[in-house]
């Protein structure tokens, strides 16, 4: 069923709580975690406890947990003392963008001058 826990999936194990992570933020549909390659001082990523395999599938299935999500990212940056300098949020969509765990995520990146175009 759409949105259940995938056996194989590392993000849903995050979810689980069988693989660890340091979470920032958790709510009842979202969890707040620090990137373990992190690309920024501030370098968390968001995602929805609910497994589908990018943003785009997310929010055709539940906006308003994509909804959730965007504003959690929000909170997130507030919690980093981001807000004033500005942040960046990135979701990489297919494997030639880079996406490499197909859990739908958002990357909320900050702490550094963020270059424009990002590349
Ligand atoms: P993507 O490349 O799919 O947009 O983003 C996946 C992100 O997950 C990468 O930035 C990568 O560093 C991060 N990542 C991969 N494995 C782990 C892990 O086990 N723990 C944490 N916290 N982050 C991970
Ligand atoms: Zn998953």
């Amino acid at each position: 069923m759409a949105g259940e826990p995938q056996a194989d999936c590392l993000f849903c194990k995050i979810v689980a709580g069988e693989v660890p992570a340091t979470v920032v933020r958790e709510t009842e549909t979202i969890v707040a975690f620090r990137d373990i390659n992190p690309q920024a001082p501030t370098h968390v990523l968001v995602i929805p406890k609910a497994h589908y395999p990018d943003a785009v599938s997310l929010a055709a299935a539940e906006p308003q947990l994509t909804a959730d999500l965007l504003r959690e990212a929000g909170e997130v940056a507030a919690q980093e003392k981001a807000v004033e300098a500005g942040y960046r949020i990135v979701f990489n969509t297919g494997a030639g963008a880079g996406q490499t765990v197909f859990h739908a995520h958002a990357h909320l990146l900050a702490g550094r001058g963020l270059a424009w175009p990002p590349g």
